[in-house]
């Protein structure tokens, strides 16, 4: 089919949600029509980016030939997909249904089955880049399902990602994504205990950075938060409660799988610190907030 005769419905305008949908309604020039649980967001998307808001997921999804969703967990994606007023409940035979939630990979395999109940497909697509990602359109896209409905989708999720692959059956995009996590948990522990280190030893952490990030220490976490970590700041950003529940969710895999998570686990355990010193929506970065509170 051309884009130019598709139709698509966006159920989620959250930070991540919001942006997402207008780089495919202004790049894909397709008609978007969008549900969100708080209407007046669906309701200022729909007059900004000149599309439609529908008040129930069962009813934005009319006439889509593919509806994307970006809700919490999995329990929202549960009802926004096969609750009463439910996406499943009204799609058309054929239409793909691209979940970019962070969820388990169960609650992918579960739906990805009973979308192919209903004759329609399910590709599983958490995402990666964070906020700045989705408002520049250059998210990193995990995907899982069948092999013809991600063909299907692929075009459209390139309007709002720069890298997006096919990594396996339904529920890989979340196991993928759950790598992820497990490999950014204690990498920003290190950084974190790197730069609370050097400033104890009373080096120049700005200068230090700026030397060992261009080295075999580089990443995206040193790069990007070496600053806000020395001036301990963390009011923006990826929030730990995401983490938190990010982290349960590969917990969880790990005890089904058998992989052990030993710095993972531990590192779940100094982001619940992170919340009992108020820090729910603090960035991930805020991990080094722990050592200035326990005055170390
Ligand atoms: P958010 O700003 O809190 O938005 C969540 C969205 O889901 C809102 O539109 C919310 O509606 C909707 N929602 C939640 N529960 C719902 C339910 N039961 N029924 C209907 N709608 C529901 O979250 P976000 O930052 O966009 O994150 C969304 C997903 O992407 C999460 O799974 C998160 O882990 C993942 N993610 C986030 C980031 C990031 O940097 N933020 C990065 C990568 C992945 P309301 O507006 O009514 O609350």
């Amino acid at each position: 089919m051309q884009e130019n005769a598709m139709k698509a419905a966006w159920i989620g305008l959250g930070v991540m949600g919001y942006p997402m949908a207008r780089h495919l309604a202004a790049k894909g020039g397709i008609p978007v029509t969008v549900y969100n649980r708080t209407s007046a967001k669906a309701a200022k998307w729909a007059a900004q980016n000149k599309g439609a808001s529908a008040p129930t997921p069962r009813e934005v999804v009319k006439d889509a030939d593919f509806v994307f969703a970006c809700v919490g967990n999995d329990d929202d994606l549960r009802q926004v997909t096969i609750g009463p007023d439910g996406a499943f409940q009204a799609m058309k035979p054929g239409a793909v249904f691209v979940d970019h939630t962070t969820a388990s990979a169960n609650v992918a395999r579960e739906l990805h089955a009973e979308a192919k109940t209903r004759g329609l497909g399910f590709v599983d697509a958490p995402v990666s880049g964070g906020q700045a990602g989705a408002e520049n359109g250059v998210l990193t896209v995990m995907c899982g399902g069948d092999e013809e409905d991600y063909a299907r989708a692929e075009p459209l999720i390139a309007h709002y990602s720069r890298m997006c692959r096919l990594l396996g059956p339904a529920g890989s995009g979340q196991l993928a994504k759950m790598c992820n996590q497990i490999a950014i948990a204690g990498l920003v522990q290190g950084l974190a205990e790197a730069v609370n280190f050097g400033m104890k030893a009373g080096l120049d952490m700005q200068a230090v950075t700026e030397v060992i990030s261009k080295g075999a220490a580089g990443s995206w976490q040193m790069e990007n938060r070496h600053k806000t970590m020395i001036a301990g700041k963390f009011d923006f950003g990826f929030a730990v409660d995401w983490m938190r529940k990010d982290l349960g969710i590969c917990l969880e895999e790990s005890r089904r799988n058998g992989a052990p998570l030993p710095v993972t686990a531990l590192v779940d355990q100094f982001y619940a610190e992170v919340q009992k010193l108020g820090g729910n929506r603090w960035d991930t970065s805020s991990l080094i907030a722990r050592f200035q509170k326990l005055g170390k």
